[in-house]
């Protein structure tokens, strides 16, 4: 039996095993690369699905294997790159097929900075200016070309999903690539209080402070998030200080200006208002036709003027949201491998478009989600900590929110009278991870299409 029939056999299997739409999602473009010493190997389209098989199906896949081929003991999954070793026409085919879900991914694949914290991803020229904007952008531009000697601190402010802090992060980045030397730190302003509270807890908060003493440019993101946190302002107030004194630079965002953020110190108030203060609106129809199309370039795909137009009329006020919206096109063209037309796109975009109540109910979440996730729906609704059903419930439980706007308490009642407390902790922590794990991300997404679109 060559590799491909082995291959094909074990697909074979599988798909008895799995959702037709899993196996669709998951299964597409792998192949056996080679078979050595007990170990398979399994070529992959992307990280993405990499990660995933890795994680769900590793073990299905070594079960139907043994009944094949007994001695083979371990599987490794890789990546298949686009260019390197692949003459055979067929594996062509395969990998072309996957190339702008590869592309569309590969934002993720660019690793955090650990000196700076930084993603390196965010940059001036992927930045699209436009009036709403262009006051921060060339603020943020030259204190970039002369950190320390112009707008200090600067301080940049707009409302969610607007730039901020990919406008701090490409100011981060362009800094580090000029003075590759200089101490440049990114934290989300959370961070720096957990560290904050940490080090105190644990007597470490000298050490703590010299460290951060010694930064040249502090970028500190979404400072609103100091509001009521007296002990981090008070030591955030002295290291602020200390560096602006030094002239040093310091970036800071937040949502709103800092005389509108509550609990803020007075001290600490004048501080940020003593420098540059810029803010964001929001982006204009023009803008957000380039952000679109800067997107479809990026992932190398071709889309209807139409329906960017479609996008670019109905998000406005969020270009995060943009984004997705796009982003939730490209994967289900990926899913499905097909073109987008008109009528598909308004299909699939009618959530974030429509503002009535929306179009589906508890029994469409739950079902999604077990289907996505491969899991029983009744083992969706027992009181059980295992990992593999903890995280889809907690799931289930941020759609039935955002979705459907239910109470914390109506979804506690739901999952066998959970206390509201456990169903908000959910909630958040789903809503936090959202914003850091790209993969989790696309998780919705999907299981959002599936959710609206039964066809997928
Ligand atoms: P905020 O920090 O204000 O909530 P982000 O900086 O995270 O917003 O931006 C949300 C998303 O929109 C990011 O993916 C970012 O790259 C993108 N984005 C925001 N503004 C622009 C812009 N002017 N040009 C291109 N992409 C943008
Ligand atoms: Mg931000």
């Amino acid at each position: 039996m060559t590799k491909e029939e082995m291959w094909q056999t074990i697909l074979a299997q599988i798909q008895f095993q799995i959702s037709k739409a899993s196996f669709a999602t998951w299964f597409k473009g792998t192949q056996i690369v080679s078979i050595n010493n007990n170990k398979i190997i399994i070529g992959v389209p992307n990280s993405f699905s990499k990660e995933w098989l890795e994680n769900k199906y590793q073990n299905l896949i070594l079960k139907i294997l043994h009944t094949i081929d007994e001695n083979i003991k371990s599987i490794e999954f890789i990546i298949l790159s686009k260019k390197g070793g692949t003459k055979n026409k067929k594996e062509n085919e395969i990998i072309k097929t996957n190339n702008f879900a590869q592309n569309q991914l590969e934002f993720k694949e660019f690793k955090i900075n650990p000196t700076t914290n930084l993603n390196p991803n965010y940059k001036f020229d992927n930045f699209i200016v436009g009036s709403f904007n262009e006051l921060a952008y060339a603020a943020c531009w030259a204190v970039s070309e002369n950190p320390g000697n112009v707008y200090n601190p600067l301080f940049i402010y707009g409302g969610v999903g607007l730039g901020k802090t990919h406008l701090l992060q490409a100011t981060g980045n362009k800094i580090y690539s000029l003075w590759p030397d200089k101490k440049n730190k990114y934290y989300p302003a959370e961070e720096l209080t957990t560290l904050i509270v940490e080090s105190i807890k644990k007597n470490e908060i000298s050490t703590l402070k010299k460290k951060l003493k010694e930064i040249d440019v502090l970028i500190v993101d979404d400072t609103q998030f100091l509001a009521g946190k007296e002990k981090t302002q008070e030591e955030f107030f002295h290291i602020f200080n200390y560096l602006y004194q030094n002239q040093k630079q310091i970036i800071l965002s937040s949502d709103r200006p800092p005389k509108a953020i509550p609990a803020l110190e007075e001290r600490l108030r004048s501080r940020f208002e003593g420098g540059m203060i810029c803010d964001i609106g929001l982006p204009d129809f023009e803008t957000r036709m380039a952000i679109l199309k800067m997107k479809c370039e990026q992932n190398n795909i071709l889309l209807d003027q139409s329906i960017l137009e479609y996008i670019a009329l109905n998000i406005q006020n969020n270009i995060r949201e943009l984004e997705g919206a796009l982003n939730r096109l490209i994967i289900y063209s990926k899913v499905n491998n097909t073109n987008i037309t008109l009528e598909t796109a308004k299909k699939i975009l009618e959530q974030f478009t429509n503002k009535s109540p929306k179009a589906t109910n508890f029994k469409a979440i739950i079902q999604s989600v077990a289907s996505f996730y491969n899991i029983k729906e009744e083992d969706l609704l027992k009181n059980t900590r295992i990992k593999e059903i903890v995280k889809p419930r907690q799931i289930i439980m941020y759609l039935l929110r955002t979705e459907l706007n239910e109470s914390f308490p109506s979804i506690g009642r739901k999952f066998k009278g959970k206390d509201h407390t456990t169903v908000m902790h959910a909630f958040r922590k789903i809503e936090k991870e959202l914003k850091e794990n790209e993969n989790l991300f696309q998780e919705i997404n999907l299981i959002k299409q599936r959710i609206y679109t039964s066809s997928v």
